[in-house]
């Protein structure tokens, strides 16, 4: 096996339209940073109409900068990790006032603003601004475990460091190419390779232009590669949450709070991790009962290892100082607030 070989052999294979995604079009780091972020723990198929819809409403950071908290949180309704969203706007704020609205090419630089981690300042540095810098995501992991038989899973701390570091080890060799876009191309080549023909299940070996680099090919393990981790219990969760009309026709809504996931959005009010008995009491202690014996409504979802059933009950409230958290709300104003998907799913369900 040749290292060496490996950035000509990417470099050569790889062009950008071979996977067309509309941010590799007119390449900038504006656009890249925005696909990166969307995606993180999303598919491309997905990215593509939010990401066109985001650029048509905010071209640039200097436009970003100037929109409200709810209104990203709108165009990022769906995508779900919304404080993703949440950081590109506090980071839009600080490019515009502290970097004249220009994206940062040092990762350094981009490790200061909200939401950049490791990954992402890599990928903007090395993509937007062909800097030799390291990348590791899910494709790129598997890629490389596979390709130097690495042994333990990415999951442990000592082994994901030995990933950056063959990461940045073959960024530095691909800069040294002669290669207009040699950094640039070279990370997206191994995303591309990682996401497409080194597949998790019965990769595409014999496509592959790193096949002869390839030690577990080598081998015959592709599929020992990358090791397991150890996975967490599934915990099954139910949360018990009320309808409430009032006489003028709205309903009762309330904000997540500030340390919770999704924290800003909008919902039914819930009781969390509570069957419908253990929910009664403290709903009461708020000022509502539950009125129906039956749920009118019901979801299920998933949140990371929790299977979660939501069960809705109609309900009324019975006092007349809610919490700051609660508001009533008319039917159409429920369109334009941003509401947790779950709670979606219920309002289709009740035909609401
Ligand atoms: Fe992946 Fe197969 Fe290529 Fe090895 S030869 S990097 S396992 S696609």
């Amino acid at each position: 096996m040749s290292v060496e070989q490996i950035p000509s052999k990417l470099l050569n294979w790889f062009r950008p339209e071979l996977r067309p995604m509309p941010w590799r079009e007119h390449p900038s780091p504006y656009g890249t940073w925005i696909s990166e972020i969307m995606l993180q723990q999303t598919q491309v198929p997905t990215v593509i109409p939010y990401w066109l819809k985001w650029i048509a409403k905010w071209p640039d950071v200097q436009a970003l900068a100037t929109a409200t908290e709810e209104e990203v949180i709108l165009y990022w309704e769906g995508l779900g990790y919304y404080s993703r969203a949440r950081n590109i706007l506090k980071a839009s704020k600080i490019i515009a006032a502290e970097h004249d609205g220009i994206i940062p090419s040092e990762r350094k630089d981009l490790l200061n603003l909200p939401g950049i981690g490791e990954y992402t300042a890599g990928a903007i540095a090395s993509i937007a601004y062909n800097k030799p810098a390291a990348i590791l995501d899910g494709n790129v992991i598997r890629l490389l475990c596979r390709l130097f038989c690495i042994e333990g899973s990415p999951s442990d701390q000592s082994v994901k460091k030995h990933l950056w570091s063959l990461s940045h080890d073959l960024v530095k060799l691909a800069e040294r190419e002669q290669h207009p876009h040699a950094c640039s191309w070279f990370n997206q080549a191994m995303m591309d390779l990682g996401a497409g023909i080194c597949s998790p299940q019965n990769p595409t070996c014999l496509l592959c232009p790193l096949q002869s680099e390839c030690q577990a090919f080598k081998d015959g393990k592709q599929s020992n590669y990358p090791q397991p981790k150890q996975r967490l219990a599934i915990v099954e969760r139910c949360d018990t949450a009320l309808f409430i009309l009032n006489q003028s026709e709205q309903l009762l809504l309330q904000q997540r709070d500030r340390k919770l996931r999704n924290h800003g959005f909008w919902q039914f009010p819930m009781i969390e991790d509570a069957t419908p008995e253990e929910a009664k009491i403290p709903f009461e202690k708020q000022g509502f009962i539950r009125k129906s014996v039956k749920p009118i409504g019901i979801v299920k979802h998933s949140i990371t290892h929790y299977k979660i059933t939501v069960s809705l009950f109609l309900g009324e409230c019975v006092t007349s100082s809610l919490p700051d958290s609660y508001r009533w709300v008319n039917k159409n104003e429920i369109k334009k607030l941003p509401v947790t998907s779950s709670h979606r799913k219920l309002f289709e369900k009740i035909k609401f």
